[in-house]
């Protein structure tokens, strides 16, 4: 599903340059569940932007779904954005006066589904992540773990390839941060390929393999069970 190779990026600010990336490689396959681990300023944020087509890579190639990302057309980018990614922010990135249904219809909006589809696949995805009782509610009439819920319906209403989602859990409570995982969970035992970045460890020990970034570098990439194997060594 994902294919990276030696990805590089850095940033420029006047005449000071910070190397952020220093060769990344790794690949997703279809229908997995990986968290990008590591401590704040390792790189995760960067990495996870290049996956999502929202900034480009200087050096290395990236391959999603068959597709070479590379010098795309900012439409085309779009398109396959779109087509292939859903996106779950740390913030929810909710639109405050609209309510839940509206939220998560509003993409569809985008891509040209009418109303009555719109709503009807809305209040699907608003069922499925359990909040079909809070459809007509406002963002600010919700818990934080709410307003995560209602933006992973949205995420999913596009029916994307591809879920990644950055720190996800990072403003909420341990109790709700393992609630919202679970239902990360589940929609990946449903076939979703998910990428999940955090900096918490307990939260990448909910996810099924667990890439370490250190410093732009990939330190460790293993399955979950062998690193937790290891720590009881
Ligand atoms: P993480 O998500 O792991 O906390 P980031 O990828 O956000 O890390 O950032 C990695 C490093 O790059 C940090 O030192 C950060 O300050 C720097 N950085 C991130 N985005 C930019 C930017 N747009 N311009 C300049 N520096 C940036
Ligand atoms: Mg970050």
């Amino acid at each position: 599903m994902i294919q990276i190779k030696d990805l590089h990026k850095s940033y420029h600010m006047g005449s000071n340059s910070l190397h952020v990336l220093k060769g990344i490689n790794f690949n997703v396959k279809e229908g997995e569940l990986v968290s990008i681990m590591g401590s704040s300023g390792s790189g995760k944020s960067t990495l996870l932007n290049i996956l999502g087509m929202l900034d480009e890579a200087d050096r290395g190639s990236y391959v999603l779904d068959g597709v070479p990302i590379k010098n795309l057309n900012e439409k085309i980018a779009a398109k396959y954005r779109n087509e292939f990614l859903g996106f779950i922010f740390q913030s929810f990135n909710l639109i405050n006066y609209k309510t839940a249904v509206d939220n998560v219809a509003l993409p569809m909006f985008y891509k040209g589904i009418n109303r009555k589809e719109r709503v009807e696949k809305a209040r699907h995805y608003l069922e499925k992540v359990g909040l079909a009782d809070w459809s007509h509610h406002l963002p600010s009439e919700l818990s934080g773990g709410q307003k995560q819920r209602v933006a992973i319906a949205r995420a999913l209403a596009s029916e994307p390839k591809v879920l990644l989602a950055d720190e996800p859990t990072g403003a909420l409570d341990t109790k709700t941060s393992y609630e919202v995982m679970d239902l990360i969970q589940g929609i990946n035992d449903e076939g979703k390929t998910i990428l999940v970045v955090t900096h918490e460890e307990d939260i990448a020990h909910m996810t099924k393999r667990i890439v370490n970034l250190k410093d732009g570098v990939i330190i460790d990439d293993s399955p979950v069970e062998q690193v937790r194997a290891k720590q009881h060594v």
